[in-house]
């Protein structure tokens, strides 16, 4: 795997860079940016010290006693819930806003759909005194005012996009046109494994530190690696940083979960690993959910954060090979997933982390007896008002 991405940012027929021309310089400056990174144990130590005292790392593993029993099998948390902000994101824009001060920049911009990378972009912002944009489809400025509050008292700029489905797609295509007439100041600060090359690499290897901390930290809880390791795929940034760590064990399967949304209901269109096809999206080729014309199609989802609809290269790669499982949750289950581990452990997960337990929860019966490892990627506090709808219904 150390050979993930090839020098032109594939994996396998997945990734590459489809950007307009006047981009692709500052895709290489962000390249040599990262090499230099590398080498640079200032710059690394900068970084380390940020995510221990600052962001909070490590995050601890958790054994849930109480849900294991009812489940019948072992049950891990690895608790990116308890990163500052609420999510395993900043562990990205914490790595990538290091990155732009390197390359002179003096503004970031970035483009969120629940808002969680727009909080930690927003953040790590803040943290350095750089300017800050945000672009969020106005439907979701409505349906996520907590965040878009919490951005602005950080300081951020946030731009309601109010054209097509306006949703994160349509922001997606708006923080592209600013880039293209910002580059020179700006950086583009991607928040999940997508987007041209580097971006996908970066991204992962700043998220991997999920999978290095869990790994030993399950080792020295129950001495060895568990059977089972799952998490939800939005873009795919927090499955991709903990699978790093299993990728090639043979004793360990890897599952991700993407939302399945409202399971049958005519004109809804989720998972795009499991019934998308290859297409190009927001500048590399990805699995994504797309008509017969190529169109782009929306995506439900109960949890905004899995409203994406596509899903970054290196997840297509590790499907084809079978390094990989992919899975759906229905919104239906995630739910029920939220709420059974807020009254049996009293943690109130992210609807997103949700779909990676319901997987578990639903497919207990193959799972009995065996250990399993889940990414807890963020805490609810974000989703009462969607939850409180829910359960009215
Ligand atoms: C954004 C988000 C996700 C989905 O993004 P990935 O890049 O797939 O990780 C999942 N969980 C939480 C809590 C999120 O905020």
């Amino acid at each position: 795997m150390k050979s993930m991405p090839d020098k032109q940012g594939y994996y396998g027929e997945y990734g590459g860079r489809f950007v307009p021309e006047s981009l692709i310089n500052a895709l290489y400056e962000l390249e040599d940016a990262y090499r230099r990174f590398l080498k640079d144990t200032a710059m690394r130590s900068e970084h380390a010290r940020l995510l221990r005292d600052y962001a909070g790392r490590p995050t601890p593993v958790y054994h849930a006693r109480r849900l294991s029993a009812k489940l019948g099998l072992e049950l891990f948390f690895k608790r990116e819930d308890l990163v500052h902000t609420g999510s395993h994101k900043l562990n990205n824009t914490l790595g990538q806003i290091l990155l732009a001060r390197s390359m002179g920049k003096r503004r970031v911009i970035a483009e969120t759909g629940a808002g969680q990378h727009g909080v930690a972009t927003a953040t790590a912002a803040a943290l350095t005194g750089m300017d800050c944009r945000v672009y969020m489809g106005a439907e979701d400025v409505a349906r996520q005012a907590q965040n878009v509050h919490r951005m602005k008292l950080l300081g951020a700029e946030v731009i309601p996009v109010k054209t097509g489905q306006r949703t994160l797609k349509d922001a997606v295509s708006e923080a592209m046109r600013d880039w293209v007439a910002s580059v020179r100041d700006t950086h583009y600060l991607i928040g999940s494994v997508i987007g041209p090359s580097p971006f996908p690499r970066i991204v992962r290897d700043f998220q991997s530190i999920i999978g290095r901390e869990a790994r030993s930290q399950m080792r020295r809880i129950t001495g060895r690696d568990p059977d089972t390791v799952v998490a939800c795929v939005g873009g795919g940034s927090n499955a991709a940083g903990l699978f790093s760590a299993y990728l090639g064990s043979k004793s360990t399967t890897l599952i991700g979960v993407e939302a399945g949304g409202r399971s049958k209901a005519p004109g809804d269109h989720s998972a795009s690993l499991s019934r998308g096809r290859p297409g190009i999206f927001q500048g590399s080729r990805i699995y994504l959910l797309q008509t017969d014309e190529g169109q782009i199609l929306p995506v439900h989802s109960i949890s905004a954060g899995l409203d994406y609809s596509g899903v970054g290269p290196e997840h297509g790669y590790l499907k084809d090979s079978g390094l990989a499982r992919y899975a759906e949750c229905s919104d239906a289950d995630a739910l029920q997933a939220c709420l059974y581990l807020t009254r049996t452990e009293g943690i109130i997960p992210a609807l997103e982390s949700s779909h990676a337990l319901g997987y578990v929860i639903r497919n207990r019966r193959s799972l009995r007896g065996s250990t399993v490892l889940v990414n807890l990627s963020g805490r609810g506090d974000k989703d009462m008002g969607i939850i409180e709808e829910a359960l009215k219904k």
